[in-house]
């Protein structure tokens, strides 16, 4: 009676450690595997690097830009997760810097997908924006090059500064129904852009 009694009081303790020990594995594993898993989720995407083309018919203009520094490009954004279309126009500044969750990078838009909630980033190339002008009137030419993870950029809402023959600048012109026109009255001349078209493609 007294020895069964003893051996009793010894092994309850031992049980409880082994299973305090077993939940105390699965708790760490857990840990690793979201920590692993938040990490996944950044470095997972494939970096996938468009190029912005824009064309059109200029008519006295001399440069056409979308915008410089603090200007906010409006994009049509598609999630390569689930590949969904958000309708909605998404805003996004080259000097905007948002933190990336989980990662200690940072870009110019941190998203979250509204459909299948994966998040996903784009950052533009720092070099500056190269204006289209009228060299290139009639042609494709690059203005820009964005960096994604997650996204895709499918279209542009084309808003622009327009330069002219006179130093005449005109700003924030609305270039979505694809033209527009003005007279330049310091030049004295009708200006014009014309068959506006902008795409992007994958570098
Ligand atoms: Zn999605």
């Amino acid at each position: 009676m007294k020895t069964m009694k003893h051996v009793t009081e010894e092994v309850t303790p031992i049980r409880l450690r082994i299973n305090g020990e077993k939940v105390f594995n699965k708790f760490i594993a857990w840990l690793f595997f979201r920590m692993f898993r938040r990490e996944k989720r950044l470095t997972d995407y494939p970096r996938l690097k468009l190029a912005l083309l824009f064309k059109a018919e200029l008519e006295n203009v001399t440069d056409v830009v979308p915008g410089y520094d603090e200007y906010e490009w409006h994009f049509k954004v598609k999630c390569t997760s689930c590949n969904e279309v958000n309708n909605n126009w998404v805003g996004v500044n080259r000097l905007d810097q948002n933190e990336i969750p989980g990662s200690r990078g940072s870009a110019n838009l941190v998203m979250r997908c509204k459909f299948c909630k994966r998040e996903s980033s784009a950052q533009f190339d720092t070099s500056p924006v190269t204006p289209y002008t009228i060299e290139n009137s009639g042609k494709f030419a690059q203005m820009t090059t964005i960096e994604c993870r997650g996204l895709e950029f499918i279209d542009f809402e084309p808003r622009a500064t327009v330069g002219t023959d006179s130093g005449t600048k005109f700003e924030d012109i609305d270039l979505t129904d694809g033209d527009w026109a003005e007279y330049d009255e310091k030049g004295g001349i009708p200006v014009g852009i014309s068959e506006v078209q902008a795409e992007f493609k994958r570098v």
